[in-house]
């Protein structure tokens, strides 16, 4: 569901970099420790295993309603949140592999879901980080030329 994949999305990118420094938004502990664990995993520098609390224990029940059904998250100590993070991100690992990636700059933050058919899109935003990428290339280009 779009809406699962946008909250995962904003809660990835809920820690960005403003002028230069980290800028938390969250004010959530547990929310902050699933968000720093799924960052990790995405960038290769934890293993699948410390998303497993997470997952632990729950259940999706479901009600049918007039217009199909419409499955419920349950979770143990409040969990179904976080749960759903977790659960969102292994959907998209499952069936768009390799699509949520980190943001190719490497003082930025956040991270992307490319929806493009050539599957190459590098920047969270091509308004901040794309430009700012491909100016510094041109910059560091020309000072190469010159010297
Ligand atoms: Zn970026």
């Amino acid at each position: 569901m779009i809406e699962n994949e946008e909250r995962l999305l904003a809660v990835l990118n809920s820690a960005p970099v403003v002028d230069g420094h980290v800028v938390e938004t969250l004010d959530d502990p547990r929310m902050i420790r699933v968000r720093d664990r799924l960052q990790a995993v995405i960038r290769g520098d934890a293993d699948v295993e410390t998303l497993t609390p997470y997952v632990n224990g729950v259940k999706r029940r479901p009600t049918l309603t007039p217009r199909g059904i419409t499955w419920e998250l349950e979770a143990p100590a409040d969990g179904a949140e976080y749960a759903g993070l977790v659960l969102e991100w292994a959907r998209l690992q499952e069936e768009l592999p390799g699509r949520l990636r980190p943001c190719a700059n490497p003082e930025c933050t956040k991270f992307l879901i490319d929806h493009s058919k050539p599957n190459t899109a590098r920047w969270c935003s091509m308004a901040t980080c794309g430009n700012r990428m491909k100016a510094r290339r041109h910059y560091a280009r020309r000072s190469a030329q010159n010297a």
